[in-house]
């Protein structure tokens, strides 16, 4: 028996929140005296692969088939699913990022596994199986007990701290059989210069508050000098102030950034539900009242008009942009 982690990658990179996952699942091997495994599809370099060992994982099962180096919900599921059986995991661990989100609970289906997404910390092991996680958009927290033989947990991003030691991985190929996808990818166009948002560390996010689209300067230009991606609250994108994938909230995109700045927001719980797991929250607005500050680190109190170009020329000067 082990602990089985997908590892997610893009264009042959690991991505960043699977050193999260990795430390997270190293853990609860540690816990359950037994060792953590990784599973990664698609064309990685074995050399960064083998690195993984330094979050504590002992092995990693690679299957690089080419179909494999373009995301599908359906094979993904079919090929860790015999990795998994292969192995002899018990627990399988993902992140709950996009594509821990379409493989999870599919997985869960196809191993008769008990799931929980959106786990956000270590499970309880002394006396059975139990996971905590957050509900009502993170307003309180839920104890769930797996009881199923297989157990899947999907971490929420920036819930558990990366722990990088030392130590190689060996790097097992495995021969899955992979089906054809039933949706076939013609062509991938990529937005370029722009940081993808689901990814960045740091994101410059405006509301309301920024008076119409003419102001948008403002934000991309503290994004600019940041190296951020820019995001916006529901109604922004509604008036088409900006487009749809900036949108961020609970009918938006969820993001977990190092750092979310929030400028003319008022933080409304459906707004909240798609930032709160950002690792800091600074909130610029110039009501005292908005319910945004109760969920910040920092605030400031102020117009964003007078406000916004002060921290960007701060900030030039800092980086010597200016
Ligand atoms: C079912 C449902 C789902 C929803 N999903 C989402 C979602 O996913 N995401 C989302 O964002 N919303 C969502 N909403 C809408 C949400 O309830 C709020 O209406 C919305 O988030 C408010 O956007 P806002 O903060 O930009 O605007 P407002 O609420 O109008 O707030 C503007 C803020 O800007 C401040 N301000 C004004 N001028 C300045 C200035 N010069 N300088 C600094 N501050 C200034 C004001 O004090 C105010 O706090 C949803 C609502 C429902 C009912």
């Amino acid at each position: 028996m082990s602990v089985l982690i997908f590892i997610d990658q893009a264009d042959g990179h690991v991505k960043k929140a699977s050193y999260e996952v990795l430390s997270y699942g190293a853990k609860v091997a540690e816990q359950l005296g037994t060792t953590a495994e990784g599973v990664v599809l698609g064309a990685v370099p074995a050399d960064q692969l083998a690195a993984l060992g330094k979050y504590g994982v002992k092995k990693i099962h690679h299957v690089a088939n080419d179909t494999l180096n373009h995301f599908d919900a359906q094979v993904f599921t079919n090929v860790i699913a015999q990795v998994a059986q292969a192995a002899g995991s018990k627990v399988i661990i993902f992140s709950n990022n996009v594509d821990g989100k379409a493989i999870a609970p599919r997985l869960s289906a196809r191993l008769k596994a008990g799931l929980v997404p959106g786990a956000v910390s270590l499970p309880e092991t002394a006396n059975g199986f139990t996971v905590k996680k957050n509900v009502f958009s993170g307003k309180a927290f839920e104890n769930l007990t797996i009881n199923s033989d297989i157990k899947i947990i999907s971490l929420n991003p920036n819930s558990y701290q990366v722990v990088e030691g030392s130590g190689t991985a060996e790097v097992s190929p495995f021969n899955a059989t992979v089906d054809a996808p039933k949706v076939k990818i013609k062509a991938v166009n990529k937005a370029s210069g722009e940081i993808p948002l689901s990814e960045a560390e740091v994101v410059v996010s405006g509301g309301r508050g920024l008076k119409g689209p003419d102001n948008w300067g403002l934000i991309e230009n503290l994004a600019h000098v940041l190296g951020a991606a820019t995001a916006c609250s529901r109604p922004v994108a509604d008036e088409h102030w900006r487009p749809h994938h900036e949108h961020v909230g609970q009918t938006g995109l969820t993001i977990a950034p190092n750092l979310y700045i929030a400028v003319g927001i008022s933080g409304a719980i459906q707004h909240l539900a798609g930032v709160n797991r950002s690792k800091v929250i600074v909130v610029i607005n110039k009501d005292p009242e908005a319910p945004f500050f109760k969920a910040a680190d920092y605030g400031i109190v102020g117009d964003a008009f007078d406000v916004i170009p002060k921290i960007t020329e701060a900030v030039k000067k800092l980086k010597g942009m200016a």
